[in-house]
């Protein structure tokens, strides 16, 4: 491919991208205690691999004498894409330009995941963003960018490729391993769609946030039976200030950047759709329904109580 043929390609895909120390030993008992930020630990050898801190001429940093009890997880997130761009362009966009993720799945049967940005650092994935007040998620999350097309505009919605089962076995122990180790909660494991409503569809409704649930415990999933009391209930003038207000403050209440305008505007439908993505992927046109508002309900019972 000539030069320009690469700048054409390599802009396109920067297009679609964004708007989508020294190694010390520890006795094993206090590994337990090490926060992850600062020191890996190799999972099969349980062994501290590195510790990030000041290397000095003149002084000794005691790095394991006073560990603080008064300490967290930097990372609290776990943000979910894909990069609507083929295996090699992925790579090399995510790569070469300024945006990245921490992880790449490309959808090859291969037993191969990418880390592309080291996990103490902060990849450029997420953008403007924001989840339970908290914005610019590109700080506090490990993202994980996963290899498919995205979707065709069809007649009456966006047909959305679906993800290989080897793929979806990478990202499943990728994700599960990464929650694990953080202790990221079940409502902290999101995709781009439900930090920035509307400027971005990935993962989009082929993603299968119920298997990673069932299969790998990553993260949240309702209980059925909460969503069955729930759709009784729901009323039949939805159309009113006070029943959306209340449907505004439901997805306040899970993490969504809504407005709280008692109105079905164009920000509250924009969520809708996302939700719909993410919870309810059979059937996705961003307004409101019975089994939508059940299943907002009943995560909220379930996980904000
Ligand atoms: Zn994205």
């Amino acid at each position: 491919m000539n030069v320009k043929g690469l700048m054409m390609v390599g802009l396109t895909s920067l297009f679609v991208l964004t708007s989508c120390g020294t190694a010390k030993k520890y006795p094993p008992k206090t590994i337990t205690k090490i926060i992850r930020d600062t020191i890996i630990v190799n999972k099969h050898t349980e062994q501290p691999e590195m510790t990030r801190a000041a290397k000095l001429d003149n002084y000794k940093i005691n790095v394991d004498k006073y560990p603080a009890v008064g300490q967290d997880e930097r990372i609290r997130y776990l943000v979910m894409h894909y990069t609507a761009i083929d295996n090699d362009l992925s790579l090399k966009v995510l790569s070469e330009r300024d945006v990245s993720a921490h992880y790449l799945v490309t959808d090859l049967p291969d037993n191969q995941i990418h880390l592309l940005v080291d996990e103490t650092k902060r990849a450029w994935h997420a953008g403007v963003s924001k989840w339970k007040n908290i914005d610019n998620l590109n700080f506090t999350s490990i993202g994980i960018e996963i290899v498919n097309k995205g979707f065709a505009d069809g007649k009456t919605n966006k047909a959305f490729m679906p993800f290989p089962d080897h793929q979806i076995k990478k990202v499943g122990e990728l994700a599960k391993d990464i929650v694990e180790r953080y202790k990221i909660l079940p409502v902290n494991v999101v995709g781009h769609s439900d930090i920035a409503p509307g400027r971005k569809p990935d993962p989009g409704p082929q993603f299968p946030w119920k298997r990673l649930y069932d299969e790998y415990k990553v993260g949240a999933w309702y209980e059925e039976a909460d969503k069955l009391a729930f759709i009784t209930q729901y009323p039949l003038d939805a159309d009113n200030y006070s029943f959306i207000l209340s449907v505004q403050n439901e997805f306040k209440k899970y993490g969504y950047d809504v407005p709280t305008s008692g109105k079905w505007d164009d920000a509250t439908r924009k969520v809708i759709l996302s939700f719909q993505y993410h919870f309810r992927p059979q059937r996705y046109e961003g307004t409101m329904d019975p089994e939508t508002w059940a299943i907002l309900k009943a995560l909220n019972k379930k996980y904000n109580p």
